[in-house]
C-alpha cells in the first residue's frame, strides 16, 4: 500500500512534476526569501541604481520570480493522504483514486487562494520595482518651470537652453512636477519596459 498526499494542484500540474518542484522549493525557496527581502529592506533605505536593476531581474513579471512563485505555492500547498492504486502507465506506477477523498474540496480552496496571492505578489512587485526604478534615476530639474529633463537624453533642446537645472533623483523630485514633453517622446521610444516605466512616477 502506497500512500501519497494528494491535492487539487497536484492533481493539475501532476504527480511527478509536482513532487520535483516541492524538492526543489525546499531547498531554494527559503534562500531566496532571504535574498528578496534583503533587497526589498535595502530599497527602502538607499535609492541605488544597482538594487534596482537587481530588483527588475528578480522580482515582478521576470523568469526568476514567476519561477519563485511557482515554487513558493507548490510548497504552501497542503494535501491529503490518500492510499494510490496501482496502475499500468508508462511512466508512473501509481495514480491518484479516480474518485473525489473527502477533504479534496479544501486543497481546491487553498490551492486557487494561493494561485491568487501568487499573482497579486507578481502584479505588486512589477509595480513597485518600476517605481523604485524611477526613483534611482536622476534627472534634470527645472524648478522654475517646474518640470523635469531626463539626465540620459542630451538631444533635449529645452533643457539645453534652460539655465540652473538641478541634478536629482526620482525619489528627491516635488510629486507635482511633470516629465518635459520632448523627453517623454524621446522615452516613448525607449524599447524596453524597464528603460520606459523608470521614467516615470507609476
Ligand atoms: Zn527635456
Amino acid at each position: 500500500m502506497v500512500i501519497d498526499s494528494y491535492s487539487f494542484l497536484k492533481k493539475i500540474i501532476g504527480r511527478n512534476a509536482y513532487n520535483e518542484i516541492k524538492e526543489y522549493a525546499r531547498k531554494i525557496i527559503p534562500i531566496a526569501t532571504c535574498i528578496l527581502v534583503a533587497l526589498w529592506v535595502l530599497s527602502f533605505i538607499f535609492h541605488w541604481g544597482f538594487i534596482s536593476s537587481l530588483l527588475n531581474i528578480t522580482t515582478g513579471t521576470s523568469l526568476i520570480f514567476v519561477a519563485y512563485i511557482i515554487g513558493l505555492i507548490v510548497l504552501l500547498d497542503k494535501g491529503i493522504d490518500v492510499v494510490l492504486e496501482e496502475s499500468n502507465e508508462r511512466y508512473s506506477r501509481y495514480t491518484f483514486p479516480k474518485e473525489e477523498p473527502i477533504g479534496f474540496k479544501k486543497t481546491i480552496v487553498r490551492g486557487v487562494t494561493l494561485v491568487i496571492f501568487g499573482f497579486a505578489a507578481i502584479i505588486l512587485s512589477n509595480n513597485y520595482r518600476n517605481h523604485y526604478a524611477f526613483e534611482c534615476e536622476t534627472f534634470l530639474v527645472d524648478h522654475q518651470h517646474q518640470i523635469y529633463h531626463l539626465d540620459c537624453n542630451n538631444r533635449c533642446e529645452i533643457a539645453k537652453e534652460a539655465d540652473g537645472l538641478e541634478k536629482m533623483k526620482g525619489y528627491e523630485i516635488e510629486e507635482s512636477y511633470k516629465i518635459c514633453y520632448w523627453c517623454e517622446e524621446w522615452a516613448e521610444d525607449a524599447e524596453d519596459e524597464y528603460n520606459s516605466n523608470r521614467y516615470y512616477r507609476k
